[in-house]
């Protein structure tokens, strides 16, 4: 019998916080799959502003609540208020879930092993030795990075519209995996050369969706073409170079598997992956 989700004198509270954060799918997702496994539990988001998030943590530990997922602006910030940071978290420099032990909180990151594992179950099981290519130097770029470094992946090349954010992430990793800054003008040369290319810009995210940011002709059929974005569920990037002949694989299950690692994490209970899918699905369908 279900009994996630009846809240009673029991239940524990989850949530999410951000600023904005009234567009996320983060509770559809989440309470569903508490409601599937039958865990007494319950999921919210808090709008948090940046003036508020150590108020917010005295109150996870004051009232108990044993997860929080952590999105922008806080992903940094956090890190400063929590008692323990994984070591995973350490490597990419941001946490975006916290575990809340009897008051003792630790930060983890399931963005770039969340990446990973989809990627791996959707389009490509072994990523051993491949040549890639990333697009962007933002926030989620460097989660990429340590997850495909764990994968044991050839080289790196790190390319982005401001060169010193590139030289600077590239730089961060360079001492664990061959990881350099390419150069946004040669974008061409260096997708011709890669296994996959990842976009991890927000260039063609709702509602701008008839941006892309590079043209599909520069790829190899061989090559894998993957983008962060999952708002729309296909970017014109990953339509065109599906086109082309590629295989193409988008942002949503890096949401869905960020999401069950974290939940993985709070109830050391296996997360309904294939659930919440179907929920952040519907939901991004308007249905
Ligand atoms: P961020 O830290 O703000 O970084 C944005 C990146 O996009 C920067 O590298 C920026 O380059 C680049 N960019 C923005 N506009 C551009 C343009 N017009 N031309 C070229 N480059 C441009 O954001 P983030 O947190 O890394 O997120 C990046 C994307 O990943 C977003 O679309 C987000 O929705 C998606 N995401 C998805 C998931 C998921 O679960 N699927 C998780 C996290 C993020 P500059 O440095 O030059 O500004």
């Amino acid at each position: 019998m279900q009994q996630g989700n009846k809240v009673d004198s029991h239940t524990v509270l989850y949530g999410v916080i951000g600023d904005p954060i009234r567009h996320s799918k983060s509770p559809l997702m989440m309470n569903r799959a508490f409601k599937e496994t039958g865990i007494n539990g319950i999921y919210t988001a808090f709008h948090i502003v940046p003036d508020q998030l150590a108020n917010f943590i005295a109150g996870v530990r004051a009232m108990g609540i044993r997860g929080v997922n952590v999105t922008i602006p806080h992903k940094l910030d956090v890190m400063h208020h929590l008692d323990h940071i994984d070591d995973s978290a350490l490597a990419i420099g941001a946490v975006n879930t916290i575990v809340n032990d009897g008051g003792r909180l630790t930060g983890y990151n399931t963005d770039g092993i969340g990446y990973v594992r989809s990627l791996k179950e959707e389009i490509e099981p072994d990523l051993a030795g491949k040549r890639v290519v990333i697009l962007g130097a933002g926030g989620a770029a460097r989660g990429i990075i340590y997850g495909l470094i764990q994968e044991k992946v050839d080289q790196i090349a790190v390319a982005n519209r401001t060169a010193e954010r590139a030289s600077k992430l590239a730089g961060d990793f360079s001492n664990q995996a061959d990881v350099y800054a390419g150069d946004w003008d040669k974008i061409a040369q260096l997708c011709a050369g890669a296994d996959l290319v990842i976009n991890t810009t927000s260039v063609g995210m709702f509602p701008h969706i008839e941006g892309t940011p590079i043209d599909a002709s520069w790829l190899r059929e061989e090559t894998i073409a993957s983008d962060l974005i999952y708002n729309p569920l296909e970017t014109r990037f990953l339509r065109e170079a599906r086109e082309r002949g590629c295989r193409a694989h988008g942002g949503l299950g890096m949401f869905i598997y960020q999401g069950a690692y974290a939940f993985e994490y709070w109830t050391g209970t296996d997360a309904p992956a294939a659930a919440m899918r179907s929920c952040v699905l519907e939901a991004l369908r308007g249905n």
